[in-house]
């Protein structure tokens, strides 16, 4: 039915599940968002109890739902219920990203990856090209960024893990794409890089990665993917150790978030003021 001239839009309504998801910034990022373009749209935090992403993802799909976001602990299973997937969520193995299609399939998109690269190199100004990187951790963050670094072209990078085999098998099985490695933590004495990731859970337990000494040194750029109001623990610990360019992981959030609204919405929204009021909260 043609709106009325005048009417109120209909909203079309979108949600983050996940769990926990109570302190989620989804929904205070996407209402910005939302404000700032001008769209009819409601956004809203959904706790779901692990095994069930299918029932809760059909229940929001009757309710007239057009898109969701998918985190923790829930990415693979939403990588397993899409009925079709981007080429960038198919090579990570996981979706934090849903469209209810208008033919009733569901689209999996995968936004992570993107946003790092995004925050990275147009936020906070880091070539990537040329460049050598490690990324610290192998679990699901890494794997949903790999792709996308290994596009901008390092000149190498290296996946370092506490379980070494999970660092040796992610980067098997990315080695099509780059000059890429995988190791344990003390294999790294000696190297040098010039961008050092965090993609590991250590800072949500207040802990850093059980590095050699010299691996980070004042020169290195880091970047944790783990965000809080305060320091993480990443960032925290590379200062300490003189580091200049030192950041988190909200640049990312932020980014791949305008990412998922751009594909539900059709408009990519600024993101820096969303990051400016995030920051100021
Ligand atoms: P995950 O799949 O559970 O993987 C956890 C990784 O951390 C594994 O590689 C694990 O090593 C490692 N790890 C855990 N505790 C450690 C410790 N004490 N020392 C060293 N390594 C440790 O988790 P994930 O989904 O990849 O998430 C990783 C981080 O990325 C989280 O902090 C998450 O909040 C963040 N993240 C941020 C964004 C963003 O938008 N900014 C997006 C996605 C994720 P093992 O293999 O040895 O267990």
């Amino acid at each position: 039915m043609t709106p009325q001239p005048g009417a109120t839009p209909a909203i079309d309504h979108y949600a983050v599940m996940g769990n926990p998801i109570r302190h989620s910034k989804s929904p205070l990022i996407h209402h910005l968002f939302a404000e700032q373009t001008g769209q009819a749209v409601s956004y809203e935090a959904i706790l779901v109890e692990r095994g069930g992403l299918a029932d809760a993802v059909a229940a929001f799909k009757e309710e007239d739902g057009k898109g969701l976001n998918i985190t923790v602990p829930f990415k693979q299973d939403a990588w397993q219920i899409a009925d079709r997937l981007s080429p960038r969520a198919q090579r990570a193995g996981a979706v934090n990203t849903l469209a209810f299609q208008t033919d009733g399939t569901l689209f999996g998109d995968n936004t992570d990856g993107v946003g790092l690269v995004r925050d990275l190199t147009g936020n906070l100004g880091i070539t990537l090209t040329g460049r050598r990187i490690l990324m610290l951790g192998a679990g699901g963050a890494a794997r949903g960024v790999l792709a996308p670094l290994l596009e901008q072209q390092p000149a190498a990078l290296v996946i370092a893990n506490r379980t070494i085999e999970r660092a040796e098998q992610l980067a098997e099985s990315f080695s099509d794409l780059g000059e890429l490695s995988g190791m344990g933590f003390a294999a790294l004495q000696g190297r040098h890089f010039d961008i050092i990731i965090n993609a590991t859970a250590a800072g949500l337990r207040g802990k850093v990665p059980d590095l050699p000494e010299g691996v980070i040194h004042a020169d290195s750029c880091c970047y944790d993917l783990m965000y809080s109001s305060e320091p993480t623990a990443f960032v925290r610990h590379a200062r300490a150790l003189g580091v200049q360019q030192a950041y988190d992981g909200l640049g990312m959030l932020v980014e791949q978030a305008a990412e998922s609204f751009q594909l539900w919405r059709g408009v990519f929204p600024a993101t820096a003021p969303v990051i400016a009021a995030l920051r100021r909260q």
